[in-house]
């Protein structure tokens, strides 16, 4: 092949490939320093990604299996390798066995998980890779603030500080705050946490709730949804789960109380960005 031809086809391609990236962070938030959040498709378990200012990404949980890496690789650019932080919410197989892919093929900079939680051989597997890779650990006692922007905060925090019985449910809170863009993630903490967390004089208010424990009865009260008051409640869950998740009353309540409900069974991947 003559060299000129070769040139002009690479030329093509570098085109191709500088169109391609563009045409993403157009499409996305990325470039804008808009603040997003990704309620991943991982059938039954929890997983999502917060896109956030300064190029800074956050996943909480990674979800039952390895259905995460196909979900990060639609949400995120090809050459998005690096996720700043991981928050583990708790130990429950369907938050963190998607964990370990995820630390196979990111760069993670810090995995903050509750402290005080029972060992299983998949949250070795999850600490031994981890360590392999060198990443930071952080297991929180009570709680931290990531500041993300001057108008973008991630506060995170562990029920125990309520002095709430030691439960293996019990999940680390996580609230993103930013200007015009607020949720709480609640795991799949349970009624009494909910309502130690109403024993606060906390701020709760979010746009956007993120179901405690898949919408089930163990949790939701119509007093939480009340004082966080969202205008979405999100529902992280499988097709035809053998939990019966969520459970139909919480659903009557979500709907009585006019909050618009997402689900990810029926919805799919559900992002908010504002
Ligand atoms: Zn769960």
């Amino acid at each position: 092949m003559k060299k000129g031809l070769v040139r002009l086809i690479f030329k093509i391609f570098a085109l191709i490939i500088v169109i391609s990236i563009s045409a993403f962070y157009l499409r996305t938030n990325v470039s804008k320093n808009i603040p997003e959040i990704n309620f991943l498709d991982v059938g039954q378990g929890d997983s999502i990604l917060l896109k956030l200012p300064n190029n800074k990404h956050a996943l909480i949980d990674g979800g039952p299996d390895n259905l995460v890496i196909r979900r990060l690789g639609e949400s995120l650019p090809f050459y998005q390798r690096k996720i700043d932080y991981i928050i583990v919410s708790h130990f429950h197989d369907d938050h963190i066995i998607g964990l370990i892919e995820v630390l196979r093929r990111y760069q993670v900079g810090a995995i903050i998980y509750i402290k005080d939680f029972k060992e299983s051989s998949i949250s070795k597997a999850l600490f031994d890779k981890a360590r392999e890779k060198q990443i930071e650990l952080i297991g929180l006692e009570n709680e931290m603030e990531i500041k993300y922007s001057l108008d973008c905060v991630v506060g995170i925090l562990n029920p125990l500080i309520f002095g709430v019985k030691i439960d293996d449910n019990n999940s680390l809170i996580t609230r993103l705050s930013c200007q015009k863009l607020s949720a709480l993630f609640t795991g799949d903490n349970s009624l009494a946490v909910e309502t130690a967390l109403l024993n606060t004089d906390m701020d709760l208010r979010a746009s956007i709730l993120k179901a405690s424990h898949h919408g089930s009865k163990s949790a939701n009260l119509e007093t939480f949804l009340r004082r966080v008051d969202p205008e979405y409640f999100v529902i992280s869950v499988g097709v035809d789960n053998r939990f019966g998740h969520p459970f139909l009353g919480v659903l009557e309540l979500v709907k009585k109380l006019n909050i618009k409900i997402k689900r990810t069974d029926l919805d799919k991947t559900i992002r908010f960005y504002k």
